[in-house]
């Protein structure tokens, strides 16, 4: 790898912005690793005053610079709260970009997640090699496997994709590619198929192109630029050749990333991306299921050309007949939906979850919000912070009888401390309510 650190950084329009910092100290309201450490170089403005000084020359790159940098679990939080616009992330991955050689773990980490992403499925086999050896030899108690074993991570018996790649209904009303992700594929298969049965019951084809390969965020985390660049052009080639409504993704941070993230990166993107409950939110066939099922909340969007009943309109707090059936259904009766942080930070998507959640009949409860403390290879570099971050949300959690969110990285992450109550992904709660209707119908 080339050793770029002693270079100066190269322009970078995100770089020359932060130069405009006035410390106002806004950014370090909801900054999680500020939250968990309370020192100045973990927030968001002592980043940016950090590498203000490195850009000037005032400081050496150094361990302490490096770790400050690579500490970030690029959240997102600051670039929302800078009244100046400043892009904090985008200055963080352009820093880290330069000064990836710097550190011998994490190029290790980034060889390690080069060599399983060449291949999509060798990341799955590796896997179960992994929990094969461990079998004989406990290797999940040493270091790197053993956040394996912390995280209670169940690898499936076979991924996603060996179950097909095209999902066909009999008469069509269009077609929907989905962008899988890595985390869906090895680890979470059930989640994929709850949403292909949700848009085949919505009567769509669903389409997973086989030469989808891993979004590129860990890598462009790592600060393997070039490497994410690649990844982009592989996805773009994959999606853009579908002639599909919508490539629909169980992640937040993959949908901001192929959507938004690539366009900086690359120049172009997958334009059609969209986060799995603003899809949901915003479909007619879906509409049309809640309508039918008399399940609906003043301010869901109802552009379906079926009529709305009076009933329809209604929040369904318990009383209605519809809204017991889905609580016996799950068996509870508090939930707490949590926000991940590139739905909330840089897709905008807050409502539009919870609203869904209450049309199924379900009552969401209020909770702190904040970040879950994965943050992708943040969460194998920084376990003791993670963790920490972790514990916020455990306990506002305690209050809640199943906890829903958006993304399957969060889903490992609660899932880590979590174990006494389920933890969905919203897409398993709506195919749930979709085939319960079918069976009530
Ligand atoms: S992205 Fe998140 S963790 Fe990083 S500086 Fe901003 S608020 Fe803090
Ligand atoms: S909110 Fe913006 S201007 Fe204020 S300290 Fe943070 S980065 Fe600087």
């Amino acid at each position: 790898m080339e050793d770029l650190t002693h270079n100066p950084l190269p322009y970078h329009y995100s770089i020359t912005t932060s130069l405009l910092c006035v410390k106002c100290g806004s950014c370090k309201a909801l900054c999680p690793t500020y939250i968990e450490d309370a020192t100045e170089g973990m927030s968001a403005r002592g980043r940016i005053a950090l590498v203000t000084k490195f850009i000037e020359g005032e400081l050496e790159l150094s361990k302490k610079l490096d770790d400050r940098i690579f500490s970030c679990i690029l959240c997102g939080a600051c670039n929302k709260l800078c009244p100046l616009g400043i892009n904090v992330t985008d200055t963080i991955y352009e820093v880290r970009n330069h000064i990836r050689g710097f550190n011998k773990k994490r190029i290790l980490l980034g060889l390690g997640i080069k060599l399983v992403l060449k291949k999509a499925s060798n990341l799955f086999k590796a896997l179960k090699l992994l929990e094969t050896i461990n079998e004989i030899i406990p290797i999940f108690r040493l270091y790197p496997f053993s956040i394996i074993k912390r995280m209670d991570i169940t690898i499936p018996t076979s991924m996603l994709k060996d179950k097909g790649n095209i999902f066909r209904v009999s008469k069509p009303k269009g077609r929907i590619a989905i962008f899988t992700g890595c985390t869906v594929n090895f680890l979470y298969p059930n989640i994929g198929i709850s949403l292909i049965e949700s848009l085949n019951a919505m009567n769509y084809d669903v389409i997973l192109p086989k030469s989808e390969v891993c979004c590129g965020a860990p890598l462009m985390g790592l600060g393997l630029k070039e490497d994410a660049a690649e990844m982009a052009e592989k996805n773009i080639k994959a999606f853009k050749k579908l002639n599909v409504e919508a490539v629909v993704g169980f992640c937040p941070t993959c949908i901001d990333f192929i959507k938004n993230g690539y366009k900086n990166l690359f120049g172009d993107a997958i334009d059609n991306a969209v986060e799995v409950s603003q899809f949901f939110k915003d479909n007619n066939e879906f509409a049309s299921l809640l309508v039918s099922s008399q399940h609906s909340v003043a301010g869901y969007k109802n552009t379906s050309s079926q009529p709305e009943s009076p009933k329809s309109r209604k929040t369904f707090g318990g009383a209605e007949k519809g809204s017991q059936e889905s609580h016996r259904f799950y068996g509870t009766k508090k939930v707490i939906y949590h926000d991940p942080c590139h739905s909330v930070y840089s897709l905008n998507i807050s409502d539009e979850p919870r609203k869904i959640l209450q049309s199924v009949g379900l009552d969401i409860i209020d909770s702190e919000k904040g970040c879950c403390g994965f943050g992708g290879t943040f969460r194998l570099l920084y376990q003791e912070l993670s963790e920490g971050i972790l514990e916020k949300r455990i306990k506002e959690y305690q209050k809640a009888d199943m906890i829903v969110t958006s993304c399957p990285n969060c889903i490992i992450q609660l899932k880590s401390k979590i174990n006494d109550r389920p933890i969905k992904h919203i897409v398993e709660v709506i195919n749930e309510y979709i085939k319960s209707n079918q069976k009530i119908g």
